[in-house]
């Protein structure tokens, strides 16, 4: 029985959902009295550099796929119903959608079918279609699929606003254990070539900006954290390099979650969701805060500490660089203060012109002092009481309830988007 374009639509939105690499908050809102609706069709949010926040169509191409990943719920041994949606479906979805005001961009993933190559065609043949015939001028994210031609991959990220590709593992060892038919190889190796295609499309539109952009969005990943034995170090390392090394955007990690049984999984992992939270914690400090990977783990330390902050327990293993005196410290200094985001590190620099700052104006200022207030000084005094002692200020931090800071939203620099400060 084949189903009609909703029904597929509806199992195509689903299997994208544990994509992360495109930001989404999904939205469960119903159209049962009014104009509009959120639910069924795969719209999920992302936030761009200049704070707006996007809706995208988020979907699978298909969810049938010759791979077999351990974890995945779309893998060919899961007797699933498989459906997929033709490049002219999706173009017509995503413009539909868009014209109704629902969406203003595509998220376009998919399972593997025939080959690598055969998939990204069929992937690009969907954007081209939305770009070329239907004058599409909105946000597309694409995924590439590993092991597709390199001519391929360049295709995609002309159609594209953003590409990404999944390393899923974080080590060689465990992708040949979870997800056999890929290799690290076919997943850095375009990685690499994007990069490199970035970078030289950067240089060739400064010369004329008549060239065409390439992915101008940047690429991103996902890495699935807690499927296998790595350590916080291991992947927060990993995640450093592929800042540095290839450029990535974003490195999105998923807590695995069992949705499948498999020997090869873990059957519970041990609180997945607070090491993710804990894991954008320390990216977040990779990429804002001046952090390198091995400040925040070592030999000593390889996982971060689930009851603190990463900055914060940074901060408790370097007592002798606290208290900061706030009317002195530079920029960088003043970001390695827990508590001290980057807006409040900026007004702080702003306000000293106007005079020296005492305890009281920190708050007003940003600071979050249920924190803060432990590691500085302000015109020589200390707002923290009692020992200034690892383990009583620890003890003390526990008790301080540690505000969340939003997580993995943004396209592009996300400096203005920070609503907590680490
Ligand atoms: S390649 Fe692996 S992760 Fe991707 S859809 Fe297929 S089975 Fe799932």
């Amino acid at each position: 029985m084949t189903l009609d374009l909703m029904d597929r639509l509806k199992i195509l939105a689903d299997g994208a959902k544990y994509d992360v690499s495109c930001s989404s908050s999904g939205s469960s809102r119903s159209n049962s009295n009014g104009v509009g609706s959120a639910a069924s069709s795969g719209i999920c949010h992302t936030w761009t550099s200049d704070g707006r926040c996007v809706s995208l169509l988020k979907i699978l191409m298909t969810n049938a796929c010759v791979y077999d990943c351990a974890y995945c719920v779309n893998r060919r041994s899961n007797d699933i119903p498989r459906v997929a949606l033709t490049p002219d479906e999706i173009a017509e979805l995503t413009i539909g959608f868009y014209r109704r005001n629902y969406i203003e961009g595509l998220f376009l993933s998919t399972g593997v079918v025939r080959s690598a190559d055969y998939t990204m065609e069929l992937l690009i043949q969907a954007a081209r279609t939305l770009r070329q015939q239907c004058r599409f001028n909105g946000y597309i994210h694409l995924k590439l699929v590993p092991g597709a031609d390199p001519l391929l991959v360049q295709q995609a990220g002309l159609w594209a606003d953003r590409v990404s590709i999944n390393l899923e593992l974080p080590t060689r060892e465990s992708l040949a254990l979870l997800a056999p038919d890929k290799t690290r190889d076919a997943v850095v190796k375009p990685m690499r070539q994007v990069s490199g295609l970035i970078t030289v499309n950067r240089a060739e539109r400064k010369a004329s900006r008549k060239v065409p952009r390439f992915a101008p969005a940047g690429q991103s990943t996902q890495l699935i954290v807690g499927a296998t034995g790595e350590s916080d170090r291991q992947i927060v390392t990993l995640s450093e390099q592929l800042y540095q090394r290839l450029d990535l955007k974003r490195v999105y990690y998923s807590a695995f979650i069992p949705i499948v049984t498999d020997s090869r999984l873990p059957a519970r992992p041990v609180a997945p969701l607070k090491r993710e939270h804990r894991l954008y914690q320390a990216d977040w400090l990779l990429r804002y805060y001046g952090f390198a990977a091995h400040e925040l783990l070592d030999e000593v330390h390889p996982n971060l500490d689930q009851d603190l902050d990463p900055k914060t327990g940074w901060a408790l293993r370097h007592l002798e660089l606290f208290p900061v005196e706030i009317n002195r410290a530079g920029y960088e200094e003043l970001l390695r203060i827990p508590g001290v985001g980057v807006r409040s590190a900026q007004r702080i620099i702003q306000a000293r012109r106007q005079g020296h700052l005492g305890i009281d104006d920190l708050k007003t200022l940003g600071v979050v002092m249920k924190r803060a207030r432990y590691f500085v000084t302000a015109r020589g005094r200390y707002a923290g009481e009692g020992p200034f002692e690892s383990n009583m200020l620890r003890r003390k931090l526990m008790d301080a309830p540690q505000r969340p800071v939003q997580l993995s939203l943004t396209l592009e620099q996300p400096a203005g988007l920070i609503t907590g400060e680490l």
